[in-house]
């Protein structure tokens, strides 16, 4: 039976060593194609989440930065991670400057901080990733499957559950 609840769960970290380590269990299982929509207030972690998921798919998590001039970030691992920061795209002739879509149409992992301005841009099957602040050091998590392609992410991010 493919109940919601299948395509659904919520987590929550402690301090950004955490939500790295999730988000890095998390890139190890990406086989390139997958796209992760990331949204959440200033300071809930999606660019710490970003680093943890660069960190699974061999990059180092010290090139992932707050993009400030370029919308788009280009890395280099295992598979091409593609990091988009949306907070600053204003129209469509940015999203084209950029690549348009297809940025989606290889074999690159995308990550996008703030994917709702942009949600008509992104493939309607993605994995949605909200993050929220509990306290100083906890934020609650919740993945998303939006379509078959990503469900399976689901599985991989649930705790380890006994064979
Ligand atoms: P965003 O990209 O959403 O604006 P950042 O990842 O840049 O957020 O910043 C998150 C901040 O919150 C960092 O300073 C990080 O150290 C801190 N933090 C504390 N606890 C957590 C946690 N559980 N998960 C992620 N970040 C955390
Ligand atoms: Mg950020």
């Amino acid at each position: 039976m493919n109940t919601s609840a299948e395509r659904d769960f919520v987590v929550e970290t402690t301090g950004d060593e955490g939500t790295r380590r999730l988000a890095a269990r998390l890139g190890a299982a990406l086989a390139g194609g997958e796209v992760l929509g990331l949204d959440g207030p200033l300071g809930a972690g999606k660019t710490t989440f970003t680093k943890g998921l660069a960190e699974g798919l061999g990059i180092d998590p010290r090139e992932v930065t707050s993009p400030t001039f370029l919308l788009l970030h280009e890395l280099t691992g295992r598979v091409t991670l593609y990091h988009l920061d949306a907070y600053r795209v204003g129209d469509a002739e940015e999203l084209h400057e950029i690549g348009g879509r297809d940025l989606f149409r290889g074999d690159a992992v995308v990550v996008v901080e703030w994917a709702e301005r942009v949600d008509g841009f992104l493939p309607a099957d993605r994995l949605a990733v909200d993050l929220d602040h509990v306290d100083e050091d906890s934020r609650r998590i919740r993945f998303r499957a939006t379509g078959p392609e990503h469900a399976r992410l689901i599985a991989v991010v649930k705790p380890e559950e006994a064979p």
